[in-house]
This record gives structure tokens, C-alpha cells and sequence, in this order.
């Protein structure tokens, strides 16, 4: 962890282990990251308890680790076989269920837990004899020795649960914010005054003590909002000041004429731009233009031919005489998007342009030739994969980068390419996953935004159905219409969530970051904080769809009979990948089957259906993308989606999403708020994003438009930040942390 890295306001960055000692401080890196005492004051409680309200025993899950609070109904004592033994079971309740608290040689213990108290009991929950039960759980008891009129106030008062760990105990953590609170000098507001007055907010100093003591639940509660607020003005502000900076980097100018290159390829072309590609390309030009260094998101629908927009302006820095980099996520990608811009520029143009590929899994001789291409400037359109961010890699003059499906590629490999120009290059990422624009705005605040919302003419649309796997009829009837559709000499792709059937569960594509949602839920209130994760699919119980399973069992299904039928996944080597690849494009497959990596950009007009199976495994984004490689060349597209989830799942509901609607945009909005955006947009997109505890881009998306709006403001009437000095220190602050972290790679 940088120092500074989430700081988003001005605390302490003073070390734990001089306010808590050496074992303490210890416990706390280790367990949960905090070092210094910004980062224990900006670890927000998960949630809050009431000693009045008992957790509902009923909903707590088995398994997992949590807090509850409630009463000591009984206990008793049972001496073991071995008479050495002592085992005893302590009975806590909510006044409906009863969860048993066990303790193996600790006859002492029951001093301590006397029936009528309450207090915090936290541990693992199992199950044993059909018994819920916590086994040497930590525990503290509420101290019931409070006068009467004490009493109303102490029942009401909210208990911070933090994020805990084992050996770290919430209420650990809470005594050690205690001593840090009691020493910590007043915070001062990095927010301007007027700021906090006509927000209604807390002072920062206030807000910080309020979050971990409230006494009312009206405290943390406006303690939270004020937060949240701080984080979103200070990330609007910086995005917006590093857009600003952006503008004041001077680069070569870059300007087509009417008669070059570029307008000579849109007159070869064998259809008509739509409207979207023509303005974008146009915003594109300008900002070629500009003499500034273009910093711009091209979002598009899937299929709405954002490939071409790429190749257009990377044929008008050609044209300057510039070189113009395009990296793509996967080989796959990178070698399907050169065999495209080749046939698309037809074989003399791209040996003129010099059309070049790099990627790791080269030969020697290829590399060392594609480099010295590279280097000479005789390559002037180069495309590859992560491999063209090596320090080998040296461009003659880079003059623009695209960045293709930014989804996989974070800022810091963005800024690594922009340091390979001999003046800053022109940045275009693409983007297929579409975020609705408010968002897009909050997240990628520091890039323009263009959208290709329509399709070009002619495209057909995608039908999509779901298919249960407790329908065995239509089943049968996938696997039949996959032969009719190879029978009308279409091609079809067939995608598993797996590799193999022994491949670890952890591979799963759907996966959840456990972590990443501790802080969403991070004071939310009505939010026990102890359910399950309702979005996580369910565990299947037989295995999931694999590509080499699934290749042997469609071979060997007649209905299917003399097919070509081929694999298709990452753990191949790359040489059959590409020759694989090449034959499905070229038709010499009918079948491929598949993992996610065609997921992305693949273009094969002739594949007309898809069928995904396991679907419910796929984020909804995924699914849409992935149905996006069919329909492409004029003939309707087909999607079948196979799901073993059950009727009335949330796993089959996004599912269902997917069939049910076409536009990307929706589907976006769908997958984050079922996901959560920080698996959506991946948590590194933005430097200063990953960093966020409290705030949330979807649910606080009008909170950040406001924060937006008014960062703005101020740094127009003071773009130097010279009469905001605290302000001015926190975006310092996460620039240097920003930068040590490009610096480490
Ligand atoms: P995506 O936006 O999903 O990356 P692509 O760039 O792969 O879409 O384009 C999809 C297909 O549409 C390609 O085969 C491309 O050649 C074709 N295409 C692009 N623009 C047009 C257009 N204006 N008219 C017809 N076809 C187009
Ligand atoms: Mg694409």
C-alpha cells in the first residue's frame, strides 16, 4: 500500500504502532492492511448494532464469520469421556432462536457469561447436531451496570461492527479508534467552506469522530453522507484537474487533407460510415488537430463498427507521417484485428503502412523483425497485445495508441504507453461494455467520451433465448438447430464457462471479489451486513460445462455427425490458437467451442448461433458481448442461453435480462446493480477509483454529478487552488501516489 494512496482527505499519516504499541500495529498490517492512522480512520465500520435490537440468529449464515449481539439465556456443563475434559455450552438467543456458545476446558468462563446479559458474540458459525453453534467465539458483554436514565440513551447508542478478521477482533478495532480519536488533533476540511455550508455537511473533523462514536444512529448516518461527499468531490476535482492538465501538454499537430490517405480509403470502402462513425471521426480529427494530446473513450454498442473508427484516425496519423499503436486484450484479438485491418485496407495499402504485429508468443526472427520495423518508423500501424508495453519495444515516432476493449486494461498500462511517444501520443481507448453516460462521466472524468449508439444498415438483429436445463425437449432441439445452421453452411459457437471439468472453481468467471463489497455495504442502514451475498450463482452440484468435455460429447452426438467440431480456449498454445482461429474465419470449422476468449472484438461475419452454456455464470455484460460475435454479416443472429438455475434465481433473472433486451446500455446498468461496478469497471481503471470506501458509482451517481459540478466551478474561479491550500495538498497528495504507483509498474 502507498502512503497517500487513499487519502482522499487531510489525516494523520502518523504510524499505528506509536499509539497502539508493536503488537498491535503488528496485528493490524497484517490482518487488515491499516498501518497508519489514516488508514485505521478510514476503516469504516461494515455497519452498526444496537444493543437494544438483537441480531436475527435465524439469517445468520453458516460458514461465514460474523458479530451478533445478544442475550445469555443459559449454560451447562458436561464433563467429557476422558474425564480430563470439560465442555461448556453457553445459549444465547434473539428471544426467537437460540445460537450455543462452546468452550472446550474453560470451566472459568461461566463467571463471566451470566444469563441476562447481552453483548457482542463473534465467530464462525456451524451447524452440529442441527444446532447452530459458535465455538470459542470472542465475545464482550455489555456492561449492565447503567443508571436508568443512562439506560435509554446506552440502548439506542450504535456499535460500530468493523470489518474484522480473526485475530482482529470489531471491537479491537474499536478501542484502538478510541485511542486514536482521543489523540488526534482536530482534522481541518480540505472541502471549502461554502462547500460544506450549502451541502449540509459535517465538518470533516466532526464527520470522522461521529462515524466511529455516534451516539445516535442520526450521527453516523450524516457522519457517512459527509464522507461520502469528500470522496466524491475529491475525485471529481481530480479528474478534472488532470483533464485540465492534459490540455496545456502541447503535441505535434496531426492534420489529414481532403485529397490523402484517409479520404482515399473512405471512397475504397464498400459501405456507407453511419452517422456515428462519421462524427466521432470527425471529433477525432480535431483533436488530432489540436496540437494536444487527444484523451478520448470511444463507447459503442457491440457490432457498432468502433474497429473502423480506430483504423481511420490511426490511418490519418499515418498520413502525418506518424506511427500509431492499437493493443488488444487477448493474441486472439490482436491477430483477428490485423488479418481485419489487412483485408480492410487491401494488400497494397497495408504493406505501404507497413502493417505489423508484436506479441509475446512471436519467434525470435519474428520479433526481432517486427521490432526493427517498429524502431525504424517503417511500421507506421503496429498491432499486438500487452507485449507492446515492454521496455524493448521502442517506436521511431508513436504518435497515437488505441486501446481496444478497455475493460481489460488499466490507467497505469495506458500512461505506459503514452510514454513510449517522443511527445505525448493520442490516447483512444474502446470501450465494449457501455456505461451509461453519467456514470462514464463520474468514472473516466478525465477523458472525452464519444458513443457509436447505432448499428451499421444492414446488421440483423440477435434473437436470444433462454434454455433451462429442465427442459430437456428444447435441449435436444439446440443441439439440432446447431446442425441446421451448419447445414445452411453458417458457422456456430458453442462457449463453456470452463476448460476443463478438473479445472479449480476459483477460475470461474463470475467469481466475486469477497472483499470488494465490505465497504459497500460499509454503513448502509437496514443492511444486517450478515446475509450472503445474494448475488453470488449458486454452487452447482454436478460440474460446469468444459470445452474439452463438451468437444468429445458434441463429436460424438449423431445429430451433429461429420461436423468440424474444435476447442478453443487460453491454455492453448498460440500457434494453434491462431490456427484455429484462421480456419473458423476461413469456415473449415463448423463448430467451435469455447471459452470467454472470443469473447471480446471477434469478428466472424458467417456465425450466425451462439449457444453459451452455463450462462447464469457469465456476468450480463459478458453475455452481451459474447452475442455480439453473432449476427455480424447480415444474416439474423441466434443465442440460445443454457442455464441449470431454477425458476424464480436471481441467477436465472440475469439471465433472463439478457434475453430480454438488446441494448448494451441497459445491460450495463442491469450488471451494475446486480455486481456491484467495481467488477463491472475492474477496480483499477481509474488511479484514484480503487481508493473509494464509501462511495458507490452507481447508487451515488447523483451525489457525484453534484460533486462534479461543483469541483468545477471552483477550479474554474481557481484553477491553481490558491486560495483552497488544503484542497490543493489532498490532489498533490494522490498525484505522488499515483505516480509511484506507474513508477512501480
Ligand atoms: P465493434 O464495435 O463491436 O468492435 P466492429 O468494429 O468489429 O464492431 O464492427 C463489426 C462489423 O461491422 C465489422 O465486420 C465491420 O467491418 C462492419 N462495419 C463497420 N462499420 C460498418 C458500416 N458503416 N457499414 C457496414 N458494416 C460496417
Ligand atoms: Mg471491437
Amino acid at each position: 500500500m502507498v502512503v497517500g494512496e487513499d487519502c482522499f482527505m487531510l489525516l494523520p499519516q502518523t504510524k499505528l504502532d506509536r499509539l497502539l504499541g508493536d503488537r498491535t500495529a503488528k496485528a493490524f498490517a497484517r490482518h487488515l492492511g491499516l498501518v497508519t492512522v489514516a488508514d485505521l480512520l478510514q476503516h469504516y465500520p461494515r455497519r452498526y448494532a444496537v444493543r437494544g435490537d438483537l441480531t436475527p440468529i435465524a439469517e445468520v449464515p453458516i460458514g461465514e464469520p460474523v458479530t451478533v449481539v445478544a442475550e445469555i439465556v443459559d449454560f451447562k456443563e458436561r464433563r467429557m469421556s476422558g474425564k480430563t475434559s470439560h465442555l461448556l455450552e453457553v445459549r444465547i438467543t434473539d428471544g426467537s432462536a437460540f445460537l450455543t456458545l462452546t468452550f472446550f476446558n474453560q470451566a472459568w468462563r461461566q463467571k463471566d457469561l451470566k444469563p441476562g446479559s447481552r453483548g457482542l458474540f463473534a465467530g464462525k458459525i456451524g451447524a452440529f447436531n442441527g444446532r447452530l453453534q459458535l465455538a470459542h467465539p470472542e465475545y464482550e458483554l455489555f456492561d449492565d451496570e447503567v443508571d436508568s436514565a443512562e439506560a435509554a440513551r446506552w440502548a439506542l447508542q450504535p456499535i460500530p461492527i468493523y470489518p474484522a478478521a480473526s485475530s482482529v477482533t470489531t471491537w479491537a478495532i474499536g478501542r484502538a479508534m478510541g485511542v486514536v480519536l482521543d489523540t488526534l488533533p482536530a482534522l481541518v476540511d480540505e472541502l471549502p467552506a461554502e462547500v460544506v455550508a450549502s451541502e449540509g455537511l459535517l465538518a470533516l473533523d466532526d464527520a470522522m469522530r461521529k462515524i466511529h462514536q455516534p451516539a445516535l444512529a442520526h450521527d453516523w448516518q450524516s457522519a457517512r453522507d459527509t464522507l461520502r461527499f469528500h470522496e466524491a468531490f475529491v475525485l471529481q476535482a481530480a479528474l478534472i484537474r488532470r483533464k485540465a492538465e492534459l490540455s496545456h501538454v502541447t503535441t505535434d499537430v496531426r492534420a489529414v487533407a481532403a485529397d490523402g490517405l484517409l479520404a482515399g480509403f473512405d471512397a475504397s470502402l464498400p459501405f456507407e460510415l453511419t452517422a456515428g462513425q462519421r462524427s466521432v471521426g470527425n471529433e477525432i480529427l480535431e483533436d488530432l488537430a489540436s496540437g494536444h494530446p487527444m484523451n478520448r473513450l470511444l463507447q459503442g454498442e457491440v457490432g457498432s463498427g468502433k474497429t473502423l473508427v480506430a483504423l481511420r484516425a490511426m490511418l490519418a496519423v499515418a498520413e502525418s507521417g506518424g506511427q500509431s499503436a492499437m493493443i488488444a486484450p487477448t493474441e486472439v484479438l490482436a491477430a483477428q484485428h490485423l488479418a481485419s485491418i489487412r483485408r480492410t485496407l487491401g494488400d497494397d495499402l497495408a504493406a505501404r503502412l507497413g502493417v505489423t504485429l508484436l506479441t509475446g508468443s512471436q519467434n525470435t526472427a519474428d520479433r526481432k523483425r517486427a521490432l526493427l520495423q517498429i524502431v525504424s518508423g517503417k511500421a507506421q500501424l503496429v498491432v499486438g497485445t500487452h507485449a507492446l508495453l515492454a521496455d524493448k519495444v521502442e517506436f521511431y515516432d508513436l504518435a497515437m495508441v488505441v486501446i481496444d476493449e478497455q475493460h481489460r486494461f488499466g490507467v497505469e498500462q495506458r500512461e505506459t504507453l503514452r510514454q513510449k511517444g517522443r511527445t505525448a501520443p493520442h490516447v483512444l481507448t474502446m470501450t465494449a461494455t457501455p456505461i451509461p453516460r453519467t456514470l462514464a462521466v463520474s468514472v473516466f472524468g478525465d477523458l472525452d467520451i464519444s458513443t457509436l449508439t447505432e448499428l451499421p444498415a444492414g446488421r440483423q438483429a440477435i434473437t436470444s433465448h433462454v434454455v433451462q436445463l429442465s427442459q430437456p425437449s428444447l435441449i435436444a432441439r439446440t443441439w439440432s438447430r446447431v446442425a441446421e445452421e451448419v447445414a445452411k453452411g453458417h458457422q456456430v459457437f458453442v462457449v463453456c464457462p470452463r476448460i476443463s471439468e478438473s479445472e479449480d472453481e476459483a477460475e470461474a468467471p463470475l467469481e466475486l471479489d469477497a472483499d470488494d463489497d465490505l465497504f459497500a455495504v460499509a454503513a448502509d442502514a437496514g443492511n444486517s451486513g450478515l446475509a450472503i451475498d445474494a448475488n453470488a450463482a449458486p454452487k452447482p452440484r454436478r460440474p460446469l460445462a468444459a470445452v474439452e468435455t463438451m468437444v468429445e460429447a458434441l463429436r460424438s452426438n449423431p445429430v451433429l455427425a461429420g461436423l468440424a467440431i474444435e476447442p478453443m480456449h487460453g491454455a492453448l498454445a498460440s500457434e494453434l490458437k491462431n490456427e484455429t482461429m484462421a480456419r473458423f474465419v476461413a469456415g473449415e470449422i463448423n463448430v467451435l467451442v469455447s471459452t470467454t476468449v472470443i469473447e471480446v472484438g471477434v469478428d466472424v461475419p458467417n456465425a450466425t448461433l451462439m449457444v453459451v452454456l452455463d450462462a447464469d455464470r457469465f456476468g450480463v455484460s459478458q453475455l452481451h458481448q459474447l452475442r455480439g460475435r453473432v449476427g455480424r454479416g447480415g444474416n439474423a443472429g441466434l443465442c440460445l442461453l443454457m442455464t441449470a438455475a431454477e425458476s424464480g434465481s436471481l441467477a436465472l433473472e440475469r439471465v433472463r435480462a439478457v434475453a430480454d433486451t438488446l441494448d448494451g446500455f441497459k445491460l450495463s446498468e442491469i450488471d451494475l446493480e446486480l455486481r456491484g461496478e467495481g467488477d463491472v469497471l475492474g477496480a483499477s481503471q481509474s488511479g484514484v477509483r480503487s481508493s473509494l470506501r464509501l462511495l458507490r458509482v452507481l447508487r451515488d451517481a447523483d451525489l457525484i454529478v453534484r460533486a462534479r459540478e461543483l469541483a468545477d466551478n471552483l477550479l474554474t474561479a481557481d484553477p491553481t487552488l490558491e486560495k483552497h491550500p488544503n484542497l490543493a495538498e489532498v490532489l498533490t497528495n494522490l498525484d505522488a501516489a499515483r505516480q509511484e504507483n506507474l513508477s512501480k509498474g
